[in-house]
């Protein structure tokens, strides 16, 4: 197998929807699903084209009530690019015989290219060979050429050349009944003789977007005259060529194509901008092509992480995929957006292109990469840290109450009600009640400064988010004096299972266990960042957020006497009551139903609720394990009163892995690292099970919506920090190897603190780590509590 390329045969229509998400191509500024270019949305296509930040508002009525979403939009399918013989159809695998077809996925130079020879009734035969690319090198540019091969006959071709604006955000099965046309037509036109344009808008956020696209036609490098005629329609416009074709003899169509949007800078009108883009671009496809590629190798030069030995090239092809998305999602084109990175990527319309918690689990691999990139991501948030203060105020709250999904200006964008596709029944969602994004938002701060050490973004930004989320967390919990402890009640935790108490109308659950230990965290940092400040900036922060004295000292006291519940011993509970609910028939459901992912969907249907089981979708508890080195856990639980011995992690770590149905696919990669040291056979299923998540589509279809970005980035990470034993703590790279023994080694570049290229090569026995000669200061590393500094351009050893 080769780790470069992903690769399908045959032309299968169920798994259609399955292939375009995963062989989408993208820039971090825009992507377009890899559907076939003649293909329009059907029972078995879905082309999409998202760019990143570009959303609408749109309400609908469902259930008798009205709901208002927020979606990533659809915007015009630059695709379209059909032939047809004379007198034959439209090219179409699903009405011609086809004799053969292959789609290859070019990880390493990021190409798509699909291969197919079709036969008409008559008996003609065509060739087609097909490759596209969504350029890394200028992200407003993308191109498709097209090959095409009379095999067996001479005469007309002609080939229709489309932009076409009239879609809309139909990708979603569930979300059918609710409106999807974000979209208006405003204009269309020609330029020259070989380039049309396209200008819509969103309807409500009025965001207009541009395409231009140049179609030749040439053989042999050289361009063919062609017939043309120009179809427009409102929001769609077509360009028909006709032109002489001999048997035997390849002849190819290049189609170029800009965008551009009203928000993007340095434009006078995106129109405009594409038009001239467009127009300046040299002759032929191969030169920007070119540019292309050389900018996917230094991306890869960057970003590699390769298995030792031979490898299991399986896992180093899923690794290298699961990169290749996350680059594709978020680069360097995003950092000049105002954007986070949506949970499904830019792949497809799940979750609607919102923003989650699940950044949590892709940091970490921009951190020690991209730092600049994690940088302005998290400027995103700060830049809706009013609309955050707001929501805190208005639910009664102090500080900042960032929202559990978050679209365009930060609001919160959780639906009201979702469909049940098993019973037919809306729902009410609970889900906001997720406060512990909030978590998220303050934990992805501090790593950033923890590797990075840039003090000027603590100073300027990540200090005011990091204040204002204690301020939250220490304002919502309430002192309770029979027991002398803090309480945080009616939030959910990561398990979206419970979100409320069984027979209890109001939603919500107290002392989510993880809500309340990472609460304490945050609090910890805070105090530590008021400590990190310089005088001056500390004064001004404390000054404009009215932050005194008493109020700091209660964060302090909160981060004491923050209650954790236990059962059945040295059980940490869920949340308070979780070991008065009843225990689930894990084995009679999973005969009965067989896939148990989505449980809530199957007990709903029967008029049950997993409100009522100790059942989890996902790890809650366990996610304290997974963010926090046992030591930290340990510290932190001690401050607040608590001891935990390696048994009890042990315990508890069995405890909830057999009460979880991992309808997440965030839950494999926790599972994985939790287990990583303490039972490697299981850890290892579940970085496999999650590594083959997306790309065999475990959950039955989800995939096709959207990847699951969370799963692609932390399966890396898996292999990036848990494996190597990598943390950033107390200005130290530590280092802690425990390498699965289904690899023989892994070798990667990691940036941090300023200095790049610093290699870490991992085998079973050794670690070697490698500081070029190029970086500027000496690097502390820390292995096995030993500390070093070691210099540039120096190499070091460590037994594992
Ligand atoms: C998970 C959440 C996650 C969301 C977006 C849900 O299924 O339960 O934890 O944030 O998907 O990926």
């Amino acid at each position: 197998m080769n780790a470069w390329v992903l690769a399908y045969d045959g032309f299968d229509p169920p798994g259609e929807r399955l292939r375009e998400a995963l062989c989408t191509l993208g820039n971090g500024y825009f992507a377009t699903r890899g559907t076939a270019a003649e293909a329009a949305a059907d029972a078995v296509h879905y082309p999409g084209t998202y760019v990143a930040g570009i959303y609408n508002r749109l309400v609908s009525r469902v259930a008798s009530r009205e709901v208002e979403n927020e979606d990533l939009v659809n915007v015009p399918n630059w695709l379209p690019l059909t032939i047809r013989p004379e007198g034959g159809g439209w090219v179409d695998l699903q009405t011609q015989e086809v004799l053969a077809y292959r789609q290859e996925l070019d990880l390493r130079r990021g190409v798509l290219t699909r291969l197919a020879r079709v036969r008409y009734p008559d008996g003609r035969v065509i060739r087609v060979t097909q490759r596209r690319f969504v350029s890394m090198d200028d992200p407003h540019l993308a191109g498709l050429e097209t090959t095409v091969v009379p095999e067996n006959w001479s005469g007309t071709l002609e080939i229709r050349s489309a932009l076409d604006g009239q879609v809309a955000n139909a990708g979603v099965e569930r979300y059918r009944a609710l409106d999807g046309r974000h979209l208006v037509a405003v204009e269309t036109g020609q330029m020259g003789d070989d380039t049309v344009w396209l200008l819509v808008e969103t309807r409500t956020s009025r965001v207009r977007i541009a395409q231009a696209a140049r179609t030749r036609v040439v053989r042999d490098g050289r361009p063919l005259p062609v017939q043309r005629r120009t179809v427009q329609e409102p929001g769609l416009i077509a360009q028909h060529l006709l032109l002489d074709v001999r048997e035997g003899e390849p002849v190819t169509v290049e189609k170029v194509v800009a965008l551009f949007t009203s928000k993007d800078r340095a434009i006078a009108e995106p129109g405009d901008a594409a038009r001239g883009r467009v127009g300046r671009l040299p002759d032929g496809f191969d030169r920007p092509l070119e540019r292309h590629v050389l900018a996917w190798d230094q991306l890869w030069r960057r970003c590699r992480i390769e298995l030792g030995g031979d490898g299991d090239q399986e896992v180093a092809r899923t690794l290298n995929l699961h990169v290749f998305h996350l680059l594709q999602t978020v680069s360097e084109h995003t950092i000049d957006l105002d954007v986070g990175v949506p949970a499904r990527g830019l792949h497809g319309e799940a979750y609607r292109g919102h923003i989650f918690w699940d950044e949590l689990f892709i940091f970490p691999f921009l951190n020690l990469r991209f730092p600049e990139l994690t940088r302005a991501l998290l400027q995103y948030r700060f830049r809706r840290l009013p609309e955050a203060r707001q929501a805190a105020t208005a639910a009664g709250y102090a500080g900042a109450m960032y929202p559990w999904q978050s679209g365009s200006d930060g609001r919160e964008e959780t639906q009201r009600l979702h469909l049940n596709p098993k019973s037919g029944r809306w729902l009410p969602d609970r889900s906001h009640r997720q406060r512990h994004v909030n978590i998220a938002v303050a934990y992805n701060v501090w790593q950033y400064y923890q590797v990075t050490g840039d003090l000027a973004f603590l100073e300027a930004y990540g200090a005011e988010m990091l204040l204002e989320i204690a301020r939250f967390w220490a304002g919502i919990a309430s002192y309770d004096h029979g027991s002398d402890r803090y309480e945080i009640r009616g939030v959910m935790g990561p398990d979206e299972y419970h979100d409320g108490y069984p027979d209890h109308d109001e939603g919500g659950l107290d002392n989510n266990a993880y809500t309340n230990v990472m609460a304490a965290w945050v609090l910890c940092r805070a105090l530590e960042t008021l400590e990190l400040l310089p005088a001056h900036r500390r004064t001004e922060l404390t000054e404009r957020l009215g932050l005194r004295q008493e109020e700091v000292e209660r964060w302090n006291e909160v981060s004491r006497k923050l209650c954790v519940c236990f059962h059945d011993g040295d059980i940490i509970s869920q949340f308070d009551g979780y070991g008065d609910l009843q225990e689930l028939d894990w084995e009679g459901l999973r005969r009965r139903h067989g896939n148990i992912r989505r449980l809530d969907r199957i007990l709903e249907a029967a008029g049950d609720t997993t409100n009522r089981y100790k059942a989890s979708k996902q790890a809650d508890v366990l996610m304290l394990f997974y963010l926090l080195s046992a030591e930290e856990l340990r510290g932190l639980l001690e401050r607040l009163g608590y001891r935990l011995t390696p048994d009890a992690i042990r315990r508890n770590v069995n405890y909830y892995l057999r009460r979880t149905s991992h309808g997440s696919t965030l839950s494999g990669v926790v599972n994985a690292w939790v287990l990583a040291r303490s039972d490697r056979p299981r850890s290892w299923r579940f970085f496999t099970e999650t590594l083959g998540s997306d790309l065999h589509d475990v959950q039955g279809g989800t995939t096709a919506e959207g990847i699951h970005l969370g799963a692609m980035a932390g399966t890396v990470d898996l292999a990036q920090r848990c494996y190597t034993g990598l943390e950033t703590r107390e200005d130290v790279l530590w280092l802690n190897p425990s390498l699965p023994g289904e690899l023989d080694g892994l070798d990667f570049d990691v940036r941090y603190r300023g200095n790049w290229g610093i290699n870490l090569h991992l085998t079973p026995d050794r670690l070697r780590v490698s500081v070029p000669a190029s970086c500027t200061t000496p690097v502390r590393i820390g292995v096995k509590g030993e500390v070093v500094d070691l210099a540039p351009g120096s190499i070091r050893e460590f037994a594992c």
